[in-house]
């Protein structure tokens, strides 16, 4: 990768960066220098999106960059959703919600449809017709998902389903949900299972408010209702009923390996932008990296973030061979979120007056950080799971 923040740390490739995942890489940056970062602002302001921006993502291959081709996707693996991650928070349009898309919702898809769900839905996504969620949380269910409400009952060859989720990524904008319902109250977490609405095919179905948020502002979070919609049987995820839990369990390591790459990627950029900043930064007739406290500072947030990348990177090494387990899953998603959440604090620090500034991509990065540590299960909870282990 020939990334500035990254090359701050001086570190050499891992092998999961091969030439093509660096290409990937090279040009996913460019495009979302050119097409995204000069409209950011605004999708900032209006607090969404475009469709067309997700429209051309997928013209340029950054939709589900790791499905298999014969679905529409370009054949990749987890190394190229990385790489798609790293530029957007390198280049620093982390609202763009289509690391969700690519790398929690697509695979749910081609883990667990059918043939016939797989050639129905994953080319539509990877072209940006089909824009993804996941609906998990519901207001009286966040961290226990076992208290999920949302009911499917069978109804001949339907489900008619009844409900409502809150904080749903892409909740505004997406037509594809794969949503966490219960099918069987009665077994808890067995009679869990996912059913997908393609939003615009069902009666029913209600968008709420576009949820004001503190950070990610031009990535639309959403409360969603389900008033008798009603789905065929075949959009249930999984051959039986029951399995919902089961699929949610296998694809968190995923799902929390790509928290941790917002949050490396995100350490590199706070890093790089601070470095030059205070090399400029005058006061008291100096630069301000020549204070001994501001060469301290950074020297500890530089090895920290060194420290935080060679994990990260064998975590991906680890998932590409098939071995990520749960609990270092959790300890890269809630160590990495917690690197970041101190390296933008400490960076912005050193911007003094200018870092609580809007218009310094420091206080965006600053805001865009504290959610980390919050979704994807909370860094609590990933500290329950890595206990479970001891
Ligand atoms: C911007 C944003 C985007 C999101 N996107 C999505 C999405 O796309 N899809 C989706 O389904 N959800 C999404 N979420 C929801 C997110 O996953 C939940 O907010 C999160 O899992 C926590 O649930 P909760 O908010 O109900 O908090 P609660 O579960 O009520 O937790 C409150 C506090 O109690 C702590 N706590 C809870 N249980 C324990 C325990 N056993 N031991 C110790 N401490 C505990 C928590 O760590 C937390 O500090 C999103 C949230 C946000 C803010």
């Amino acid at each position: 990768m020939t990334t500035a923040p990254a090359d701050i740390l001086g570190l050499p490739k891992p092998a999961w960066v091969d030439d093509e995942v660096g290409m990937l890489y090279d040009m996913a940056h460019r495009f979302l220098s050119e097409e995204i970062e000069p409209r950011y602002e605004e999708f900032e302001k209006k607090e969404i999106f475009d469709r067309e921006s997700w429209k051309k993502a997928g013209s340029a291959g950054l939709l589900c960059a790791s499905m298999p081709e014969e679905y529409g996707g370009s054949g990749g693996t987890f190394a190229h959703e990385s790489a798609i991650i790293e530029a957007i928070s390198h280049v620093g349009v982390d609202g763009f919600g289509i690391a969700l898309h690519n790398s929690i919702v697509a695979p749910y898809i081609l883990h667990y449809g059918s043939e016939e769900q797989k050639q129905k839905w994953l080319p539509r996504m990877a072209s940006g017709e089909l824009i993804g969620a996941i609906a998990m949380t519901e207001p009286g269910a966040g961290s226990d998902l076992q208290g999920v409400k949302t009911r499917a009952e069978k109804d001949g060859n339907q489900y008619r389903i009844n409900g409502s989720k809150t904080f749903i990524t892409n909740g505004q904008l997406a037509n594809l949900i794969v949503l966490v319902t219960k099918t069987d109250p009665a077994k808890g977490a067995k009679g869990t299972s996912l059913i997908v609405i393609e939003t615009d095919e069902v009666e029913g179905f209600e968008r709420g408010r576009n949820l004001d948020k503190i950070g990610l502002k031009s990535n639309d979070t959403s409360e969603l209702f389900f008033n008798d919609v009603r789905v065929p049987t075949s959009n249930l995820l999984g051959t039986v009923e029951g399995e919902g839990f089961v699929q949610l369990m296998q694809q968190l390591p995923q799902e929390r390996l790509q928290i941790g790459t917002t949050a490396i990627a995100m350490c590199e950029r706070a890093l790089a932008l601070t470095i030059d900043y205070v090399k400029e930064r005058k006061a008291f007739g100096k630069a301000v990296l020549d204070f001994q406290n501001t060469q301290f500072k950074l020297a500890e947030l530089k090895t920290e973030v060194t420290i935080g990348r060679v994990f990260y990177n064998d975590c991906v090494a680890r998932h590409l061979a098939g071995g990520l387990d749960p609990v270092t899953a959790s300890m890269a998603k809630y160590w990495l979120s917690d690197l970041q959440g101190k390296v933008v604090d400490q960076c912005l620090q050193l911007f003094g007056g200018y870092g609580y500034m809007n218009e310094y991509p420091i206080a965006r990065m600053f805001r865009d950080a504290r959610v980390q540590r919050i979704y994807g299960g909370t860094n609590e909870i990933m500290k329950l799971l890595i206990a479970r282990s001891l």
